[in-house]
Parts: structure tokens; sequence; C-alpha cells
């Protein structure tokens, strides 16, 4: 097949801004296309080699695609450069510059699709010392062969300026005109796409094996499916509402989307972006490879950053320092992350995105191994209001924006690619700033890991309630602390160390050491939140909630001035809550 059909197609799809016309286009071109080549003219109409999740880009600098033009034109390097200054289009530029060439030289053999994409290809895959030289020779090569309109879009494509704006809807809906039989056969063949993520392939099958093969598509392990995306509400009421009365409610982490592939020892894993990020996560690798039992499977996580020393979630911003492609064991050890996992889409041979929620949760139940660092995401099945409303709390609470209620339907199946209404984010709709710092008593600990093993790994803290002269419990801080003050809290609190919850404490809790109301601390917060877990001023605001310190972190102060019934009061921290309220109002 000769570039030249292609370039001319280009040439109209661009003199059009109107989708219908542009799709006709797409189509004549498709139909053109010999089918052993249509991936391939699919994926150059998008200026790609690949779909996405494969990871390979031409991505040639502008300054070495200049001097490949100016080699093959025949002008300076200058020249060319100061021409672009002016159409602020290299391609542009290169189609005038060949022009000036044809007049004088004749033309070459023809160039065919076949060799433009191989060359490119080579471009594309050569990496290390020398490969600049041969991408340069290998582009020059390509553009002395090439018409003044073709140079145009080879430079457009490997620079990544191609930009036709023929977007994948598009590209279906050519594809279902081409071969499918008529538009109406679009949605089966966007189908095949969400759960493949790759156009070229999706196309080519199609066009050698028609429509009905296409109705039999199924995912596949290796080829990552679009990620299925969810609606928001604010309200528990309306949440139940759209769901039909039911759903599952789950705790929605704050880290990183990732669908793992497994396929017997190896292990793809794929971002929300449907990049491959294998290699950024060897330890969400080895955990997929142990704790999946399943030869083959497709499975959906959140990864979330905890803490080495006490295994407490950590907000989303320290995944970070997982973003690197050196260093990784060392980030990996400082950074470790636990992987929740909330949806299962393949089990050995079977497609399961098409099954209801309720279905696939079980299979997920029975092929998750839960370990400590990989567990399934945490959920309840809310029939009312209210205790979807309990469930949101009890999330907030312990540090989540919200959580994530699925519809539990007939209907309920994994929506590729689509936000849609069978999953509903429920989401804190106020966030605002905690000045004021917090003393609170500390009226137990939990035993530390990792690094704290020996010493304590966090603490329970409570405010003082003067009218019923009990200690209520606001947070559990593990954050702040110095190796020095690991060391000298021991020493402060063992003193207070006591074998059972100390009758002024109010508890829900259950911690390793309890100690008498003694030691104060200054804390500080992000915020005071609704908590149906702490009991500082349990049903004042709200029935069967209490209040709540979120993301709490010890200031370094030990308020050793104060005695426990100095602490900050539950009244304070009610109006706290209060006048948070008002300043969002406000
Ligand atoms: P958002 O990014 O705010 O639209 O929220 C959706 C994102 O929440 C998903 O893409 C996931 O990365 C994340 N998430 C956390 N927990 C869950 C869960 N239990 N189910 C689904 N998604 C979750």
């Amino acid at each position: 097949m000769k570039y030249s059909s292609i370039a001319e197609a280009y040439e109209k799809i661009e003199a059009t801004t109107k989708r219908l016309e542009m799709t006709d286009y797409l189509v004549e071109i498709l139909k053109e296309t010999p089918t052993s080549l249509i991936d391939k003219v699919v994926y150059l109409t998008q200026g790609k080699l690949y779909p996405d999740f494969v990871g390979i880009e031409i991505g040639i600098a502008e300054k070495l695609a200049v001097r490949a033009v100016a080699r093959s034109a025949g002008h300076r390097e200058k020249d060319i450069e100061e021409d672009m200054q002016k159409t602020g289009d290299l391609g542009e530029t290169t189609q005038k510059f060949m022009k000036k060439k044809t007049q004088a030289t004749f033309f070459s053999v023809p160039l065919t699709v076949e060799r433009v994409y191989e060359t490119l290809d080579k471009m594309a895959n050569s990496t290390g010392s020398g490969s600049v030289d041969l991408k340069l020779s290998l582009l020059a090569g390509l553009l002395s062969d090439a018409s003044p309109s073709e140079a145009k879009y080879i430079v457009r494509t490997v620079t990544g300026s191609l930009r036709l704006g023929i977007a994948d809807m598009t590209v279906l809906d050519a594809l279902a005109v081409a071969f499918g039989g008529g538009k109406e056969t679009r949605e089966q063949l966007e189908r095949a796409y969400n759960i493949s993520s790759d156009l070229g392939r999706v196309a080519k099958l199609v066009a050698e094996e028609g429509i009905e093969r296409i109705k039999q598509f199924k995912v596949l392990p290796g080829e990552p499916i679009r990620p299925m995306l969810a609606e928001r509400l604010s309200s528990s009421a309306e949440i139940l509402e759209k769901l039909g009365g039911k759903c599952r409610a789950e705790y929605k982490y704050d880290g990183e989307r990732i669908q793992a592939h497994k396929k017997k020892d190896e292990v793809i894993l794929f971002s929300r972006r449907l990049e491959n990020i294998t290699d950024q996560y060897p330890d969400g690798v080895e955990y997929i490879r142990k704790h999946v039992k399943a030869e083959e499977a497709i499975v959906e996580a959140e990864a979330v950053a905890v803490d080495p020393e006490t295994g407490e979630m950590k907000p989303f911003q320290e995944l970070m320092h997982r973003r690197r492609k050196y260093g990784i064991k060392e980030a990996m050890e400082e950074h470790p992350i636990t992987l929740f996992m909330f949806d299962v889409l393949y089990v050995d041979g079977k497609d399961l995105t098409l099954q209801p929620y309720p279905v696939r949760h079980r299979y997920l139940e029975k092929i998750i191994e839960q370990t400590d660092n990989v567990k399934v995401a945490e959920s309840t099945i809310a029939e009312n209001p209210e205790q979807l409303e309990q469930f949101f709390e009890t999330t907030v609470e312990s540090g989540s924006e919200g959580i994530i209620c699925k519809s539990v339907n007939e209907d309920s199946v994994y929506q590729a690619g689509a936000r849609g209404w069978l999953w509903i984010k429920y989401k804190r709709d106020y966030r605002s700033e905690m000045t004021d710092t917090l003393d609170l008593v500390v009226v137990g600990a939990f035993h530390g890991r990792g690094k704290r093993a020996g010493t304590y790994g966090a603490f329970l803290l409570a405010a003082y309630d003067p009218d019923k002269d009990v200690f209520e419990t606001v947070t559990k801080v593990g954050t702040g602390f110095t190796d020095a003050d690991l060391e000298k809290l021991p020493k402060m609190l063992n003193k207070h160390k006591i074998s059972h919850k100390h009758p002024r404490v109010d508890s829900t809790l259950d911690v390793d050491v309890w100690f008498e109301p003694a030691v104060v601390i200054e804390t500080r917060g992000a915020e005071i939140t609704l908590s149906p877990i702490h009991t500082c001023a349990m049903n004042v605001i709200r029935k069967e909630s209490g209040l709540a310190m979120r993301f709490p972190r010890f200031t370094g102060k030990y308020r050793v001035d104060k005695s426990a019934e100095d602490a900050t009061t539950t009244q304070e921290l009610v109006e706290m809550y209060r006048s948070q309220l008002k300043k969002i109002d406000g």
C-alpha cells in the first residue's frame, strides 16, 4: 500500500472540522487498506506505532528531525530553523523545503506504508550509543524518498505532532461502517476495545473475521482493560435510591489504582492510565504472584503507602517516592505498600466482566489470600441510609476521603472504560484546616512493628469531659515521633501502666497497653470529623457518633505543665467542630 494514499487521506481529514466527514474519510482509507495492514494504519492515524500500553513511542527530538530534514532537502539546519520560527510547525516547513528540492530532482521509488511503519519502528526501538546517528540516517533516508506532503506527515508523526484529531470513538465509528455492517455495530466494537485497549487489534479482527468474531471477544491476561469509573452523589439516601435500595459500600483508599495481570509466574501491573508500571512495584508483583490463588487472573487494587513502622496508611502523596526509574529497591523499603483488592475481571479462562458484582466479589474473596500487605477492600452491605452513613463516618474517621458504593443488582457488570451509576462515590464534601493544636491525654498504646518493634507504634489519645469526669477518645496517633521521643515515651508512660482500661476512660477501641490518664501531649490534625468509633462528645452532634481528629501528628511538645484534667475538653472539640462547619457554609 502506498503511503501517499494515507497522506492524501490526512490532507482531507485536516481540512475538515466535521466529525462525520472525518469518519467518512477514515472509512475510505480503511476500506482501501489490505487487511494485514489495518492495525498499523489505525495506529499511524493516531500518531502511534502500538497501543499505548506497550509503551513504545517514536519520540524524536525536534532538533534531530531538523537535522534529518536539512540533510535530505540539501539545506542548512539554520535555514530550516528560521523558517520554522515563522510557520511554527516543522511539518509545514519540511513540506516547503522538500518542494524546492523536488523541482531539482527526480522521484525515486514510491514509499509504502510497510516501509514507513518498519522504519519508524526501528527508530522507536533503537536505544543506547549510536542510536542518535541511526535514527538520523533512518529518518533522512525516508524523507529523501518522500513527496513533500508525505514528508510533512512523516515529520509530524516522528515528533509527536500529527494531531489529526481522530479520537478513539471516531475510529470505532469508522470500523463499524467499514467492516461491521453498519453504525449499529459500533457498540460491540467499543466493548472489544474497552476490554483490550487495543484499537489496532480490534480493527484487524473485524476486518479479517467480521463482527460475529467481535461479539465473541473476551478479555485476555496481558491486555489491559479500560477502567470502570464512578459517578458521584452527596447523600446516603440519594445513593441508595439510585442503586435500588441496597449496595456494597467500600472503603475508598487513597493510593494508586493498579490493574494486575497474572499469567502463571508472570505478573504485569498497569496504572489507571494503562501504562505498564510493573517495574515500579516489585513488592506488588510478588504479592500478586504469591497471594492471588489462580493460575491466571486479572484483579484491580488500590496500592496504598503504609508507614513501615506502624503499618498505618499514609496519604497518596507518599506514593510519589515510588515513581522512579532508579533506586527502586531503596524506595520499596522506605515506602512499602499494601494492596487493597476491589475487583476481579478474569480467573482461569473465565471472563468475569459481564458477571454481576456479587459474583465477582465472591471470586475475589475466594482467590485472594489475605496477609498484612494484601487485603480485600473493607466493605459492608448497606440497606438503609443510616447504615451507609455509619460506614461512611467510620471510613472518614480512619483516614479515607470517603466510600464507593457499588450496585449489587443483576446488571452490575464491570463497565469497562465508562463512568456510570453502578459505582457511586460519596466523598466528604467539605474540607477545612484545623489551626488549633489539641492537648490530649495518652490513655493507651499499640505495640510497634518494623523499626518500632520493642517500643510503641501508636497511642490512643483522649479529651477530658469535666461534666462527666471521664476521658473520651479522639484519635490514634503514630506520626511525628522522633527516635528520641520513642525512647522517652515508654519511660514516661510505663509508671502509669495498668492491666485494664481505666474506669474513667471511655473507649470502644481495644489497645495493647492501657495507662491511667496522666501524660498529656500536644497534637495537630487536619480537621475534626464525626466518628462512630471515638467516644468524644458521643451523641452530642449526631446520634451514635462521636468526634475524631483526622491525620493527627505529635508536635514534639510534652505538656508536662498540664495534668490530665487540664487537657482539651470535649466541649472545646464540639465548638471547634461547629465553627469548622460554619466556615464551610460561609
Ligand atoms: P476518583 O479518582 O475520585 O474518581 O475515585 C475513583 C478511584 O478511587 C478509583 O479509580 C480507584 O483508584 C480508587 N479506589 C479506592 N478504593 C476503591 C474501591 N474500593 N473501589 C473502587 N475504586 C477505589
